[in-house]
């Protein structure tokens, strides 16, 4: 007989992982201990050598599926306890957490099972729930994870529940979250007015959604905005209430096979859709240009059920639903109860609301699904905050991202924790909320940041926030440009160090020269950067306008071209560009996809970030064709000159060619772009791996034609794997470079 003392650390609090082991140690008749701390578990143990180290070895592959052990340590001793049986320990606080915390997880097959027997306790209850699903991060308010720590704290479990609680062989054996009818919370239904309404909550919601209303309904993260799919008219009345003229709306299909009704669901898409994140899955419509209502691209976003209360609004009647999240164009979702019921009015018919309180907002993740895994446009439920584990130390840091799809991220150790889907900045309440998130993120990992790094940008408001934090704290603050750390981003998200070429496109970006960059391709690594590509600088005329009034790029364009440029404000910007008035220059490839597509009619003026580029995205049509493409040197600098581009597509245009075909051959001009920057830069530095990051790589397009296009060019190629390629990502790059300064130091 020995004993042995285990240490687990991983994601192995609230995933089932006692219960687990209970049954293990009985399985191998030993006894001992238990107990969470604050960095995994605990475990003491005696028996017989060979059973505890066959118990050792068993616990990576029979562990729970949500557990994630990322270390073990044991340490045997030949003296005993004498333990007569297996006890659980009440969990302590340890000065050094390092618990990490589970997402929240859609509902299990074993709880709809339940949820849907008439015979069970729990029938129909919306708030049904086990160890293996239910909410965890968005009740969460402290660690470590107890139900005295969360929403449910206002629930005293019943002696029903209580009883499953203590059964090791329930599986809602210590199921924080769990609850029944009898103590847990429950849903009510309130008129336009905010007034309750008698009856059966679910069934209210229902009747007014068959009846075309819009009801607001709460989930895990945040409060959805709901109504029926089928009617135009009535996503236009959300649309116009809601202020979201033209976004697209997620929705919630019952099942796969619904969403096979409309849209092409492949295996792997399937899979996505149906595990237990429930993330929202872009789906390509089967027919183009079908569902305008709902997205006016080629693409749904769509998502199932993720709650049991979620599970209950679907039936033979309801079968899909538009489920958007609520808020006022550029506001945060709306996620309190006294909130739904005051900024909701007017927008809502109706709401389906509970008494669990949200303790931290959490909107959808959304992702495409790119060779069989998510790539993500938004990484958040069900996502966060389980860390992305990075290939070098990184210590405790704050990076503080970019401003307009703010997230930040946290590191410890190898660790790196980033936030959820946070917003734009200039949003009062949503920089309030970046603020607190922060905050909370510091409290709930124990990390206090040894550096801040943050963007170049002297205006955005992340910046300042490191500024000020760096100020008052005395905390070093390292200023990265923009691209740089897409780069570094996307490298640290393959693991990879040393030097590599990365080609970095999107709207906009802070340049070192003080100048808008955005068509970048660049050579480096955590350490510094050469630019060595870019594209000629576009005139933009009125500044910030161009993104919401892009016929002025197609102006510039077309005037820088020598074309004849006809614009009934020609004139006005021919004085602007003449004496320099606004016209600040961008090489952000964001304002050439603009400005093309203002051009030949498919997007003239934009009412969200992006929509030129995803609507010329969604008008090409399969074409081969290539435009000419022009270079300068501007002193070692290649930079791609567009003007014979944009030359040969007014002349296409005026001979009438399709405008999916132009933007085809606009396209393949910019992935052949891409291979000719990226094999320059090879030649001047012998690099040979490329990485992609940025908005503009969210282009499906793009994304299946340009890695093929570098591979076959004898290129090694990168895409974001775990964090977005948009601004959300760049957070996880300016740690990286922030931790490489901090080492030369
Ligand atoms: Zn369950
Ligand atoms: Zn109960
Ligand atoms: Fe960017």
């Amino acid at each position: 007989m020995e004993r042995v003392l285990i240490h687990i650390h991983g994601i192995v609090q609230g995933v089932g992982f006692r219960p687990f082991i209970h049954k293990q140690v009985r399985a191998y008749r030993l006894a001992g201990t238990i107990k969470n701390t604050s960095s995994g578990v605990e475990l003491e143990l005696e028996g017989e050598r060979e059973e505890l180290e066959r118990f050792i070895a068993d616990l990576p592959h029979k562990a729970p599926k949500l557990a994630v052990i990322e270390r073990v340590e044991t340490a045997f001793s030949p003296e005993l306890k004498h333990f007569s049986d297996f006890q659980i320990l009440q969990s302590k606080t340890e000065a050094q957490r390092n618990t990490l915390i589970s997402p929240d997880i859609g509902i299990c097959d074993d709880c709809l099972r339940e949820l849907l027997d008439p015979a069970d306790r729990r029938y129909r209850y919306p708030f049904i729930n086990c160890t293996n699903c239910g909410p965890r991060f968005t009740i969460i308010k402290d660690v470590p994870y107890d139900r005295a720590k969360t929403s449910m704290s206002e629930f005293p479990m019943c002696p029903d529940c209580d009883r499953e609680y203590h059964d090791i062989e329930n599986r809602r054996y210590h199921a924080q979250p769990d609850c029944c009818p009898d103590c847990g919370p429950h849903v009510f239904y309130l008129d336009a007015a905010g007034d309750p309404v008698p009856g059966d909550a679910i069934e209210l919601a229902r009747g007014a959604l068959r009846a075309g209303k819009i009801v607001a309904i709460k989930g895990l993260g945040g409060i959805h905005l709901a109504c029926r799919c089928d009617e135009p008219e009535i996503a236009r009345t959300l649309r116009r209430r809601k202020q979201r003229d033209e976004k697209p709306f997620a929705v919630m299909c019952r099942d796969a096979a619904c969403a096979r009704t409309i849209c092409e669901v492949s295996a792997e898409e399937e899979a996505l859709l149906t595990s237990f994140r429930r993330p929202i899955v872009l789906l390509k419509k089967r027919e183009r240009g079908a569902y305008a209502h709902l997205s006016e691209n080629n693409y749904i976003g769509v998502m199932l059920p993720y709650t049991p209360l979620h599970v209950l609004l679907f039936g033979d009647d309801i079968d899909m639903l538009v489920m958007t999240s609520a808020n006022l164009s550029d506001t945060p979702i709306v996620y309190r109860n006294d909130e739904a019921t005051e900024k909701l009015r007017g927008i809502a018919d109706g709401f389906l609301l509970h008494n669990r309180e949200i303790q931290t907002r959490c909107d959808d993740s959304l992702c495409y699904c790119l060779g069989g895994e998510a790539y993500f446009a938004r990484r958040s439920r069900g996502y966060v905050p389980f860390p992305v584990s990075i290939h070098e130390d990184a210590g405790m840091s704050l990076a503080c991202g970019a401003e307009q799809k703010a997230s930040f991220c946290l590191s410890k150790g190898n660790y790196v924790f980033p936030s959820q889907h946070i917003g734009d900045l200039k949003n009062i309440e949503t920089l309030e909320n970046y603020e607190r998130q922060i905050r909370h993120f510091e409290k709930l990992f124990d990390i206090r940041p040894a550096a801040i790094a943050c963007d170049l940008h002297p205006d955005y408001l992340s910046t300042a926030y490191a500024v000020e934090r760096s100020e008052e704290e005395k905390i070093p603050l390292i200023r990265v440009q923009h691209h740089h750390a897409h780069m570094a981003a996307c490298m640290a998200d393959n693991a990879l160090s040393g030097e590599v070429i990365g080609l970095v496109w999107d709207g906009t970006g802070y340049g070192t020269d003080g100048t808008t960059w955005g068509g970048e391709c660049l050579i480096g690594g955590y350490d510094g950067f050469t630019r060595v590509g870019s594209i000629r600088p576009i005139p933009l005329v009125g500044g910030d306008l161009v993104t919401k009034e892009p016929l002025r790029a197609a102006w510039a364009l077309k005037r820088c071209a020598g074309l004849p440029a006809s614009d009934e404000n020609g004139a006005l910007y021919e004085t602007m560009l003449q004496n320099g008035l606004n016209c600040p220059l961008s090489s952000g490839m964001g304002r050439l996809f603009d400005g093309v597509s203002a051009m030949i009619g498919v997007k003239t003026r934009c009412s969200y970030e992006g929509q030129g580029a995803i609507l010329l995205e969604a008008a090409a049509t399969a074409d081969g064709g290539l435009y000419p493409a022009a270079w300068e040197d501007e002193n070692g600098l290649l930079r791609f000159d567009w003007r014979e581009m944009i030359r040969a597509i007014v002349a296409d245009q005026s001979r009438g060619l399709d405008r999916g075909v132009i933007a085809a051959r606009f396209m393949n001009t910019l992935v052949d772009m891409g291979v000719r920057q990226c094999l320059f830069a090879r030649e001047k530095s012998g690099l040979e791996r490329v990485v992609l990051s940025g908005g503009s790589f969210q282009n499906m397009y793009m994304m299946h034609r340009l890695p093929a296009a570098l591979t076959a060019a004898g290129f090694a190629v990168y895409r974001h794997r775990r964090v977005s390629a948009n601004d959300e990502g760049i957070s996880l790059g300016q740690l990286m470079i922030a931790r490489a300064a901090a080492e030369r130091k």
